[in-house]
């Protein structure tokens, strides 16, 4: 994203204040819990479908273990948090309604360590639990609960994305008036610090990934992080932070923090997602030190992936395995590239030593099943896409494959039912409709007879929907 996108959003929000004024009366109830679940749910449907999220399961599934292992520390539980990666440049965090929070990649690119992940992090879990959103919300009562999702979506992605959101939600004058004061804002950092804190994490982390953002070079750099369009004054909240934590004993308290699991995510995401031209330098500054080489290796060998140099990326791998023969992950992206390359018998051995490691990794589970569904192995297939599954339901496709598997085993009420899920999460609603209805003709089982019904009156139910819509 470049520097123009957010400015120009900000500039629409403010014009449309200006033509419209703020309201004079405000309707003052409260949105209740079930209601900010509403909307939630009306924020994810506009921001599945204008954002693009990371789906690597060891990215997805670290953010969350830090983000839940500061939730665990929360006085009161509302919502049930839910953390994702969003593949974007651009610096820039937010917090939706009820508990679904978002981090852009080049966030997490420009920090050090898990503890600013983590304060980030708290900062918004802050805003979600001060239910700001849901105050800001109240305010704008006048407009459907429906239309109130689509619009934070605008606000929140910002850039053109976000203005289309904010057009197509008709809606727009309201929306100035839903984003966050320097009040909250406030709340936010002293709230968030003390729930980073608890998670016993150092507060100093708070302070050094805000100076971060406030570094005059990314307003320089063409770089202008959308952070500072949601989130103003980060240079005073630099100021007050630090002299919140300077005052305070030094803490007794000591985390050890995953610091292999967070240059883990960061090597995922410069090399399989990020931008070539920043992931090189980054990966030249981690060849350096002998304690990151392998790291290097490890981004390149994706990076090549990505680029379809094949033959680059397995030896790229195989340097870095040789440095860290211990680290499983690694082993999983050799076997996913000879199983991308059809080499199914180098696949299937380096993926069996990868679960000799580490058993409970789904995308090795995953990649195995799909190599062994390959080679005509339909049993073996399935019974690895059900540990994946149960270990992780968001791998990408992974119901379709299990269709297959069971389809060629002839487990015909497994393979219908898988691919009425997969199509259901299309948006394929019909074919859908057609796998579960042929699930429920084949099946003689209460239960599942029980849980196909149950998906079949949702089906028709969003299909009818979608007819009175037309
Ligand atoms: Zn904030």
């Amino acid at each position: 994203m470049t520097v123009r996108k957010p400015w120009k959003l900000l500039i629409y929000l403010v014009e449309l204040l200006i033509v419209v004024g703020p309201p004079t009366r405000l309707a003052r109830a409260d949105l209740s819990i079930e209601e900010e679940k509403k909307i939630g749910r009306q924020f994810m449907k506009a921001a599945l479908s204008q954002l693009r999220l990371v789906q690597d399961p060891e990215v997805v599934g670290y953010l969350n273990k830090v983000g839940q292992d500061v939730v665990k520390h929360l006085e009161f539980h509302h919502f049930p948090y839910q953390f994702y990666v969003v593949d974007s440049s651009a610096l820039n965090a937010f917090a939706a309604p009820a508990g679904y929070v978002f981090m852009n990649r080049g966030l997490i690119e420009i920090m050090d360590d898990e503890g600013e992940l983590a304060a980030i992090l708290a900062h918004e879990i802050a805003h979600v639990q001060s239910r700001h959103i849901a105050q800001r919300m109240a305010r704008a009562r006048v407009l459907n609960l429906a239309a109130l999702g689509g619009m934070l979506a605008g606000i929140f992605m910002g850039g053109e994305a976000g203005a289309a959101a904010i057009a197509g939600s008709q809606a727009g004058a309201t929306s100035a008036m839903l984003n966050y004061s320097r009040q909250d804002e406030e709340e936010a950092d002293r709230k968030g610090l003390r729930y980073l804190e608890a998670a016993n994490y150092h507060g100093e982390d708070f302070v050094e990934i805000m100076r971060k953002m406030g570094q005059d070079s990314w307003k320089a750099g063409g770089h202008m992080p959308t952070y500072l369009t949601t989130h103003p004054g980060v240079s005073e909240r630099v100021v007050y932070l630090s002299t919140t934590v300077g005052t305070r004993a030094p803490s007794t308290k000591v985390r050890t923090e995953d610091s292999e699991g967070f240059i883990l995510m960061q090597v995922k995401l410069y090399g399989a997602y990020g931008n070539p031209k920043e992931a090189e330098p980054k990966f030249r500054e981690w060849f350096e030190k002998p304690e990151t080489r392998a790291m290097a290796y490890y981004g390149t060998g994706l990076m090549r992936r990505r680029q379809r140099l094949m033959d680059e990326a397995v030896t790229a791998f195989k340097n870095a395995i040789a440095l860290r023969p211990d680290l499983a992950p690694i082993l999983v992206e050799l076997g996913e590239t000879y199983f991308q390359m059809g080499e199914f018998d180098k696949a299937q051995q380096v993926l069996t030593s990868a679960l000799t490691l580490a058993p409970d990794q789904a995308a090795a589970l995953y990649a195995l099943g799909r190599c062994q569904l390959e080679q005509g192995q339909a049993a073996e297939a399935s019974k690895q896409l059900e540990k994946a599954i149960r270990i992780n339901n968001r791998l990408p496709k992974i119901n379709y494959y299990l269709g297959l598997a069971y389809g060629k085993n002839n487990q015909l009420v497994d393979a219908h039912y898988h691919f009425g899920i997969y199509y259901k999460r299309e948006g394929s609603l019909r074919n859908s409709q057609f796998h579960f209805e042929e699930a429920l003709r084949l099946t003689n089982d209460p239960k599942e007879k029980e849980i196909l019904n149950r998906e079949l009156a949702q089906i028709k139910g969003a299909l009818r929907a979608a007819k009175q819509k037309q």
